[in-house]
């Protein structure tokens, strides 16, 4: 999976332009090949060891694992270096880029994770990086738009519309379209037409390779269960690919509910929700609002706010070979807090959806170890929490 033409059954593919599709199949032929090829895997396993700090260990999380009732392990995505699995792709995308010859490699970001992956990645490779960015986000969040231009990378902002996510992939589109040649669009996630689906998904296998060596070595079994956060859906596949063929390994996506799972834009629960259509070059599960145009989605994992999905999960929702369940905005913040308090890891939020999840399914019973995909740690969302949330959990303001 994919096909030649980049579905996985009836979604995927590829719906853009004539000019872009040359692109696309440039890019699509040059993977092919690197794929193929012995020195970009090995100097991929190079940086993956030598400057991400690969292989991310697994821990057995004994404390959660004794209160909850079931064996529960983290792969420590949040221990690479940027604090997420984000680089994983990043770093391919930018090797890719610099055998086509690319000059240049440009992405839009939200709450700038992505941006800093790729400023980051085009540093250590030799790339100017352009970064698309609303204007509302870059005043949100200050601390990535620093990192990105210490890293030497150009954040443009988005001027126009609501100024955040969906104003910057018009803007960062806009600016592939003018030049497509010396520039190579790096998509952030499993989403966008073929190739990009498939290329990410490999390039963040090594999540899943590694855990699977990793979780045999420990208890001499494969995990019962697996557990990751669905965004874009990058983290996910990453893990879930190495085991779909394994018929004993349940498998579950975790979506956020957000405020309200009831109300539109309230949530951003895409494969719960949504309704198969077209958007941003591919075809997927969608949420659309009454005219059928993307809706306005939220989730308290900012930045992540995006109304479709991946559409390898898309498939893998209809097949029913994993399951897609959902964590509300209260639950996520609760896991925060008793991964931080009972083990000693802050994770980002968008982990902690997956963390109330797998402590959701610990608490059911008879489920079997737990190994759940620890995608980024949380020092960008400290601040965030403890504004919001802290009084709940006794954190008096410190102003
Ligand atoms: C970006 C991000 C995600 C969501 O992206 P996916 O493509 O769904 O993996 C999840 N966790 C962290 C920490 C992120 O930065």
């Amino acid at each position: 999976m994919p096909n030649a033409d980049g579905y996985f059954g009836e979604y995927g593919g590829s719906f853009i332009p004539p000019q872009l599709q040359e692109i696309m199949d440039e890019i699509s032929a040059a993977y092919d090949s690197c794929r193929q090829d012995p020195e970009f895997k090995a100097e991929l396993a190079r940086l993956y060891k030598h400057f991400v700090g690969r292989p991310s260990p697994i821990f057995h999380a004994q404390n959660l694992s004794e209160k909850y009732g079931a064996p529960l392990y983290l792969k420590r995505e949040d221990l690479n270096h940027t604090g997420a699995h984000k680089i994983n792709h990043c770093l391919g995308e930018a090797l890719l880029a610099k055998k086509l010859g690319k000059k240049k490699l440009i992405a839009e970001t939200g709450a700038g994770q992505h941006g800093v992956a790729l400023a980051t990645a085009a540093a250590l490779v030799g790339l100017k990086c352009d970064i698309y960015m609303g204007e509302v986000d870059i005043a949100k969040e200050h601390p990535n738009v620093v990192r990105m231009r210490i890293l030497g990378a150009n954040v443009i902002p988005a001027t126009h519309g609501r100024k955040t996510l969906k104003e910057a992939v018009d803007a960062a589109f806009e600016a592939y379209l003018a030049d497509p040649h010396t520039q190579l669009y790096a998509i952030g996630s499993v989403v966008g037409p073929h190739p990009f689906p498939a290329m990410v998904r490999d390039f963040q296998s090594i999540i899943g390779n590694e855990a699977r060596v990793q979780f045999q070595e420990m208890t001499g079994q494969l995990p019962n269960n697996l557990v990751a956060y669905v965004g874009g859906g990058s983290n996910a596949m990453g893990l879930f690919s190495v085991f779909l063929g394994d018929e004993e390994v349940q498998i579950h996506g975790v979506e956020p509910s957000g405020r309200d799972l009831h109300t539109q834009g309230e949530h951003a629960a895409t494969l719960t929700l949504g309704e198969p259509g077209v958007m941003h070059g591919f075809k997927s599960y969608m949420l659309k609002d009454g005219e059928g145009e993307p809706q306005e989605v939220y989730s308290v994992a900012s930045g992540l706010d995006y109304p479709s999905v991946g559409p390898q999960h898309a498939y893998l929702k209809d097949t029913g070979r994993v399951n897609y369940g959902h964590i509300n905005d209260k639950e996520a913040i609760d896991a925060f807090f008793e991964l931080s308090r009972l083990e000693g890891i802050i994770p980002a939020i968008e982990s902690a959806h997956a963390v109330a999840y797998a402590l959701k399914l610990a608490k059911e019973g008879e489920k079997g170890s737990i190994l759940l995909n620890l995608s980024g740690r949380g020092d960008k969302d400290i601040d965030f929490v403890v504004e919001h949330y802290g009084q709940d959990f006794g954190i008096e303001s410190l102003l």
